[in-house]
């Protein structure tokens, strides 16, 4: 460790807090002096702000962003027996809550360049699923996940499932504020579910999620199976759970949503300058395309020699992750509760040991990044060759 040590952050909720301290602590003392702490007025304003944010009908508050995935699926009569496609390379969550519900999670390949489902494997998937004569799950749904803020293939997602009669739930807890074709991340599926852990684009100090839908009914069932199925108080129309938003961190969200597009514009203006910087290496970079608003929740490079540029960069006292060091079909809990499409996991294999998150955040300035920016490059010439 040398004494020029530069301490920088991958990611910093702190700094965050900070950054909005006077409004936040505003907003929680007003809770804490209303004598409410459960579902109200919040809850209810930041519902209607966050809908109409992502312009769709309805968003329901949840306690995280696994609970919403599993409340999606439960909307959707989504449970035993039941099949659903997703990918192997994400959070260990949207595998969970498949398993959650009882349904068989269904793994297919990425694509190297968007780190998103690979439509054409998807599309073999199904019809693989479809045909099959040994069928013994049926297949229900897809559960795209817009990894890094990055969106999917929604739209070619969302015409598959609408051609072989599948529901579409969006993952949304790393892509908050992110476009396909200029609509929102979120707005595309029959559900989506978002995640609002303190790391996230959109982040509670604490735990929160949320479920958004067009659909005024899946709304209206989503609501009454995050508190115990009731649509009338202490009446259980139907099974439910207790998974509510609490007031305080509806409170926060709604400080926080107010920054959300200039954060993820500060987010986007620092991958160009990593993106500038890095420009002269054989280091992969995060790919741009004009359809899409990536909202840059990671910023990932690939390097063949990933596991000495982190080390390098932690002897600098930068901090970096791995989002994620194991795909879900090689982690011990998942290896015998998935099924593997027959075309296999090559490229989610292949990546997950040349991935690595650099620091990015918000509050991080330009200058930090060229700090970052320039320890990798040094690195580079030293290795270029091995790389
Ligand atoms: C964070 C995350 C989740 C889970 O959210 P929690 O709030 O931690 O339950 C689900 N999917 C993805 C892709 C995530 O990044």
């Amino acid at each position: 460790m040398t004494n020029n040590l530069l301490q920088i952050r991958q990611a910093d909720p702190q700094a965050n807090y900070l950054a909005h301290k006077v409004e936040i602590d505003s907003a929680i003392e007003r809770v804490l002096n209303s004598g409410w702490y459960i579902l109200g007025q919040e809850v209810d304003a930041f519902e209607k702000e966050f809908a109409s944010y992502l312009n769709v009908k309805d968003a329901i508050g949840v306690a995280n962003g696994t609970d919403a995935l599993v409340i999606a699926l439960r909307a959707l009569n989504i449970g035993v027996g039941d099949a659903v496609i997703t990918v192997s390379h994400t959070a260990v969550a949207t595998v969970a809550a498949i398993e959650l519900v009882g349904a068989t999670p269904i793994l297919v390949d990425i694509d190297t360049e968007t780190y998103t489902i690979d439509i054409n494997r998807l599309e073999d998937t199904i019809l693989q699923i479809l045909n099959s004569t040994s069928q013994n799950v049926c297949l229900k749904a897809i559960i795209p996940v817009h990894i890094y803020g990055h969106p999917a293939g929604i739209q070619a997602i969302v015409d598959l499932a609408k051609q072989y009669q599948l529901y579409v739930i969006e993952d949304c807890a790393q892509s908050h504020g992110a476009e396909y074709k200029g609509r929102k991340t979120g707005s595309w599926g029959d559900l989506a579910a978002f995640s609002f852990y303190p790391t996230k684009n959109l982040s509670a100090l604490g735990d929160g999620g949320a479920v958004v839908t067009n659909d005024l009914s899946l709304a209206q069932k989503v609501r009454s199976i995050r508190e115990y199925g009731w649509q009338e108080r202490y009446i259980s129309s139907i099974a439910g759970m207790n998974t509510r938003l609490d007031e305080l961190q509806a409170a926060i969200l709604r400080v926080k949503l107010q920054y959300l597009d200039q954060e993820n514009l500060q987010r986007k203006q620092l991958s160009h300058t990593y993106n500038q910087q890095f420009f002269c290496t054989s280091l992969i970079l995060p790919q741009q395309y004009n359809e899409v608003h990536h909202v840059y929740h990671q910023y990932v490079i690939r390097s063949e020699q990933r596991d000495n540029l982190k080390a390098s960069l932690k002897e600098h006292g930068i901090g970096t992750l791995i989002h994620y060091p194991v795909p879900i079909h090689l982690q011990p809990a998942y290896q015998n509760r998935v099924v593997i499409s027959q075309s296999g996991l090559n490229n989610t294999e292949k990546i997950s040991s040349e991935i690595l998150s650099l620091p990015i955040h918000p509050h991080l300035t330009d200058e930090q990044v060229l700090q970052v920016s320039k320890i990798i490059t040094i690195w580079h010439k030293d290795n270029s060759g091995k790389n």
